[in-house]
């Protein structure tokens, strides 16, 4: 009965789109919650609260702010673009998972029929995409779906870690898969060497603090000066750790590479300096289905302007001194006078 069902949902996984499929038994992340105590310990979640906020539950998926009857999680793997050029914004980049439209909308619309299938069935069922407190990547080693490298990242042999992961946990009992356990990264520490502010404390431990994905997406605040530099060309997100890794050089491209996470025209065409001169109406309809809303109006200018003091050069002096004299938000004056001040130093020297 469970392997049938099993096989159902994997060829309406497959169907979906997404690359890998694998079932973990739903009981409590013991292992896994020892990480996660010292990374809220230790501060590395930076201002994510939410992390200490819903911890219990992320380790349990029987606790009862998920799902008391679960007696399985599914975890499903989508692939995003990966092997062509980076798109650049004028002298900014953004991560290549964040190119697209927005992966909450279109994961979720996958999900959902996931979802309705086993409640046809008679089980109950939760999805998540980055939407509820699961802790997705240690489903998806206990799935066997890939392992996690020095980077933090979810690997899939053969394939490397472009994917996003989105779980169904439900009541549904079926046979789990067996776990990617070992050390797959070997003695490379290419992804430690290659972070441009020094966020990795140590193999598998990231400090959120000083990783640019969080500083370009979720700090509500101003940047740290001493990481600014180190920023570069980042105006959202960050992909750096995995442009290194050896197991993202497959050459295997995915048929979704023409799919909802190609580039969105808004993503090609604006230019980086526009940003400064949006209100909120015109932010939300220029970014309506983009991910890059999430860093919000200020957040985007204020990473806008660091950008063009770390990439742009001379050129960029008069846009820079214009937002710095009359760009509402305090944080956005602020990046665009450090970003004047680290140009007119360059010159001079
Ligand atoms: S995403 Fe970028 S900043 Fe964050 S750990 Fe990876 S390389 Fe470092
Ligand atoms: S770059 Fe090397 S150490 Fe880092 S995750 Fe990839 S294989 Fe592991």
């Amino acid at each position: 009965m469970g392997a049938l069902l099993k096989a159902e949902i994997e060829s309406m996984a497959n169907e979906l789109g997404f690359l890998r499929f694998g079932v973990a038994k739903a009981e409590r992340l013991d292992e896994e919650a020892n990480y996660l105590e010292q990374y809220l310990r230790e501060g590395r979640e930076a201002s994510m609260s939410w992390f200490s906020e819903t911890d219990e539950v992320r380790i349990d998926p029987r606790h009862e702010g998920m799902l008391p009857s679960a007696q399985s999680v599914l975890v499903f793997a989508y692939p995003y673009p990966r092997l062509r050029e980076p798109l650049h914004y004028g002298p900014g980049r953004i991560a290549r998972y964040a190119e697209g439209r927005d992966y909450h909308n279109v994961l979720k619309k996958k999900l959902l029929r996931i979802e309705r299938f086993l409640h046809e069935r008679g089980f109950e069922a939760r999805h998540s995409v980055d939407s509820r407190p699961v802790f997705e990547r240690a489903w998806a080693r206990r799935a066997g779906i890939g392992f996690i490298g020095k980077n933090c990242c979810l690997i899939v042999p053969g394939y490397g870690s472009h994917l996003f992961l989105a779980t169904v946990i439900t009541s549904a009992e079926l046979p789990p898969d067996a776990p990617l356990d070992g050390n797959f990264c070997g003695s490379c520490t290419a992804c430690l060497d290659a972070c441009p502010t020094d966020a990795f404390v140590s193999e598998f431990r990231l400090d959120s603090n000083r990783c640019i994905s969080f500083l370009t997406i979720e700090e509500r605040g101003s940047i740290p000066v001493e990481l600014e530099t180190g920023i570069g060309e980042w105006l959202f997100g960050c992909d750096r750790c995995q442009d290194v890794c050896p197991f993202n050089r497959s050459k295997r491209i995915p048929d979704h590479d023409q799919g909802p996470f190609d580039p969105l025209p808004v993503h090609r065409e604006l230019d980086l300096e526009t940003i400064f001169d949006l209100d909120d109406e015109r932010f939300r309809e220029t970014f309506a289905g983009s991910p890059l809303k999430r860093a919000r109006r200020d957040g985007l200018a204020r990473n806008a302007a660091i950008v063009l003091g770390n990439r742009a050069a001379k050129r960029a002096l008069p846009v820079l001194r214009r937002v710095h004299e009359t760009h509402e938000a305090p944080m956005v004056r602020e990046a665009a006078s450090r970003s004047i001040k680290r140009l007119e130093e360059s010159e001079e020297a």
